[in-house]
């Protein structure tokens, strides 16, 4: 079944609606896109749509209970909900390095999990 939808680019401030037609294996532009840069932001967008995924990740022993991170990679959309999963059942003993990868592969998908920040061990009095 073919789809009529609008996306909307954001390769550059101007944020065209490029109306596409897709059936979820074919794509065409029926409009909208300024310049030829659209055209693959809304290919991609159409048939493989991707996100960077941010998050937190609980630390052990860290100066703060949680960890910020985010994907080496855009995450497919059908493997978000794989990812986030095991993102929540990790756990990882702090000093973590902002840029350490946390998790390697994460859901076999190819793409790791790294630290953004830099959570130091919790001093004891
Ligand atoms: S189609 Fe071209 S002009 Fe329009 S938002 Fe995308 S990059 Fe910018």
């Amino acid at each position: 079944m073919t789809d009529e939808r609008n996306i909307t680019c954001i390769v550059c401030p101007i944020g065209c609606k490029i109306l596409v037609k897709t059936d979820g294996a074919q794509f065409e532009i029926v409009g909208g896109n300024k310049c030829k840069r659209g055209i693959e932001y809304a290919r991609s967008e159409a048939l493989d749509p991707r996100r960077m995924l941010t998050t937190s990740i609980l630390v052990n022993d860290g100066e703060w209970p949680l960890v910020s991170v985010k994907s080496s990679k855009p995450v497919p959309e059908e493997k978000l909900f794989s990812v986030l999963k095991e993102v929540g059942g990790t756990a990882v003993k702090a000093p973590v390095k902002s840029g350490q990868t946390i998790i390697k592969n994460a859901a076999n998908t190819g793409i790791d999990i790294v630290a953004t920040k830099t959570v130091l061990t919790k001093e004891v009095d």
